[in-house]
């Protein structure tokens, strides 16, 4: 978003490295429209494991985008310069086509799960967003509570009047809302409680020194019991080691997302594997 921001200042830059940083984003931006509409996106699913149950019942929907002549683009580079372009809605559309016509074939192939959808801020301006959204579920017969939409809490909270209409509306379809993120911007889960949202997703930064460093754990602790007092499903991201599961175990996370429990794949891979992430499930290990 900075790096967005400097482009929008256009301050000239000739002859310092910002050049190329221009070059490439202005490469990217022209090049999204057309990339998504030749599919040369994809989607990626990260499984989700509830720990009580040892079940997977969720996955998560992550973009990706490999550039013809830039090779992989992260989404944590090209989603902020979408944004910033008054492209994000292209992506958007795009990602809840693919998110629910996939759902649609797993549905009918007997792999029935929640798949969560990130959406910007940005798109929450839409009036129309909660309505579309029905009407694609209705297109591929889903029932609106197969969806989920994640949201970052940090950009949540810049505009959160103008997004509360349509969370509400989002809310009153029957799609599942989600925090994304949370810890990292400057809300707290007292304020959340106030709107719509049914899970809050606890931001991987805090797992850095979580098995290291006593108040780390306290202040995760803490965390999620207060959001479960709440009524909050409590999802913790970025849980890369048993060691960190267990943990997170002991103080009552509800579900855990990470490495440890699986990587994002694609959806064949994930059809591929679903029978062994079953498995694993039920063992916990
Ligand atoms: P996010 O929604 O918080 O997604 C979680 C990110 O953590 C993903 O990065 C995922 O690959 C990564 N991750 C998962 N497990 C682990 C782990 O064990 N360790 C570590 N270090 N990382 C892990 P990714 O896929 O690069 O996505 C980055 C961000 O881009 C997402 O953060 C989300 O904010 C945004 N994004 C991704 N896909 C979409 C999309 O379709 N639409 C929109 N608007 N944003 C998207
Ligand atoms: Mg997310
Ligand atoms: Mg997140
Ligand atoms: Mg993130």
């Amino acid at each position: 978003l900075k790096k967005a921001r400097n482009a929008r200042d256009g301050v000239a830059s000739y002859g310092s490295g910002d050049d190329l940083v221009h070059q490439r984003e202005l490469q990217l931006i022209s090049s999204l429209p057309k990339d998504l509409q030749l599919d040369r996106l994809h989607m990626v699913y990260q499984p989700k494991l509830a720990l009580s149950s040892g079940r997977c019942t969720q996955m998560e929907a992550l973009i990706r985008w490999e550039h013809g002549s830039l090779g992989t683009v992260s989404p944590a580079e090209f989603i902020p310069l979408a944004e910033y372009a008054g492209m994000i809605d292209l992506v958007s559309r795009w990602a809840l086509e693919q998110v629910l016509a996939q759902q649609a074939a797993w549905r009918q192939a007997g792999l029935t799960f929640q798949v969560a959808l990130n959406l910007s801020t940005s798109d929450l301006d839409n009036d129309g967003l909660a309505e579309e959204i029905a009407a694609r579920l209705e297109h591929y017969r889903l029932p609106a509570d197969a969806l989920v939409i994640e949201i970052t809490e940090s950009t949540l909270m810049t505009d959160l009047q103008r997004a509360l209409t349509t969370l509400n509306q989002l809310r009153a379809i029957g799609v599942r809302l989600a925090i994304d993120d949370f810890g990292t911007g400057h809300s707290s889960l007292a304020y959340l409680k106030h709107l719509p949202v049914d899970e809050v997703k606890i931001d991987k930064a805090f797992l850095e020194d979580l098995l290291e460093d006593e108040q780390a754990a306290h202040i995760m602790g803490a965390s999620i019991s207060l959001a479960k007092k709440l009524g909050f499903e409590v999802t913790v991201e970025g849980v890369e080691t048993k060691a960190v599961r267990d943990a997170l175990q002991v103080m009552g996370a509800d579900v855990i997302q990470g490495d440890f429990f699986a990587p994002p794949m694609t959806a064949s891979e994930l059809e591929g594997n679903w029978p062994q992430l079953q498995a694993r499930a039920a063992t916990k290990d």
